[in-house]
């Protein structure tokens, strides 16, 4: 493992590469900071990466665009200044050296040295609740799902839904006009999610089980074939034929590590910042949905902002005679050349 010494320094490392983290990298290129994000997953785009496919209408000036596209867009715009992206890597501890700086060091043991950083984390590493049923892990890599990365995949099959969550009730609906068939299975009577989705997806479905759950799996080997699930208050139980099993039983998420950073807690475990952004750890900003302050907008949009505003924070931790926030991009030097690239391909701006 490098030593400190051996490190190369960077002004900005964001801890997170979801649309907060993403934002604040592309920002603090405007601001001419050395940049970094270190991400957990395989992939940049955070909990957006949980659904590539839905349709996405409520960020500013975007017309609706899939999950996937906006990922597109905001990995796009994060790379115009040319940040370090460090994947596969999960931050465990925080330090503050001798000098002032800081030192990230990560679950594969690599460590990142730094003068501020930005926590994007969001609720800490998003994974889908997994099913715990003898098998399950078996016929995950075959037709036992956990999100829906692509409708086509279930065309013309018989499908059974495990859930009843907002994804679970969107999911039924976008998969019904193509699957041979979706069966619904919830162990609550209640559906989350909008009134008119719920009502969509009880007139379109071929079967809404509720106060029932998942006790079996059967298959031959490779693939489930189908489940029992029990009723829940009369023990009643049912099999049911299918070609695919989607489970959508919410979320866990590993925040863990944060906790021994010394960070001053909120509700939930929210780091907590005042206005600029910025927790009670000198030179440590945070962003997105991980914080909590009044008036805190619980969308894309407002981890956006958040982000612009914590790198404006950093920039000002590190040069207290910077400006409080970068020249507008429309009148920025910084973009004079690109502009005429763009301005050759007049459809692409326009
Ligand atoms: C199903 C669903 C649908 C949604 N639909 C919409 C919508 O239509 N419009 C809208 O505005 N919002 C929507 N949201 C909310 C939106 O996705 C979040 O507000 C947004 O993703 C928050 O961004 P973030 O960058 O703060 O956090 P996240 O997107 O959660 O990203 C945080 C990233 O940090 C990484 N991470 C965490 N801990 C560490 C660590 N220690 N080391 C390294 N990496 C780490 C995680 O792996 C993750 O990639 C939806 C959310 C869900 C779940």
């Amino acid at each position: 493992m490098a030593g400190k010494q051996d490190l190369e320094l960077y002004d900005v490392t964001i801890i997170g590469g979801g649309p907060a983290g993403l934002y604040s990298a592309f920002y603090s290129g405007m601001r001419d900071m050395k940049t970094k994000i270190i991400e957990y997953n395989p992939t940049l785009g955070g909990k957006i990466l949980l659904y590539p496919e839905k349709i996405i209408w409520d960020v500013g000036g975007v017309p609706p665009i899939s999950g996937e596209g906006l990922i597109r867009n905001l990995t796009e715009q994060a790379m115009v200044f040319e940040p370090t992206i460090v994947l596969n890597q999960q931050i465990m501890n925080l330090d503050r050296l001798s000098d002032g700086t800081l030192l990230l060091t990560s679950n594969t043991g690599e460590q990142h040295h730094t003068r501020t950083v930005i926590l994007a984390m969001g609720h800490g590493i998003p994974k889908m609740r997994k099913l715990e049923i003898e098998g399950a892990d078996r016929y995950e890599v075959t037709n036992l799902h956990y999100t829906v990365q692509e409708l086509a995949i279930f065309r013309d099959k018989h499908i059974v839904i495990s859930g009843g969550g907002d994804s679970a009730v969107d999911w039924a609906n976008a998969l019904q006009p193509l699957a041979a068939s979706v069966t619904v299975v919830h162990r609550r009577e209640e559906f989350g999610g909008h009134e008119r989705n719920v009502l969509r997806m009880k007139e379109s479905c071929h079967e809404i089980l509720t106060s029932y759950e998942l006790t079996g799996l059967h298959g031959s080997g490779a693939s489930v074939e189908g489940v029992t699930i029990k009723h829940v208050e009369t023990g009643e139980t049912r099999t049911l034929e299918l070609d695919a099993l989607i489970v959508n039983h919410g979320l866990t998420t590993d925040l863990s590590p944060m906790l021994a950073w010394g960070l001053e807690l909120g509700e939930y475990n929210m780091p907590i910042v005042d206005a600029a952004r910025q927790t009670n750890i000198p030179g440590v900003f945070a962003a997105g949905d991980l914080i909590q302050y009044d008036g805190k907008l619980r969308l894309i949009s407002g981890a956006l902002v958040d982000g612009g505003t914590a790198v404006n924070s950093a920039k000002r931790y590190l040069d207290p005679e910077a400006h409080s926030q970068a020249y507008v991009s429309s009148h920025n030097q910084k973009f004079k050349e690109k502009n005429k690239e763009l301005e050759q391909q007049p459809v692409a701006v326009k």
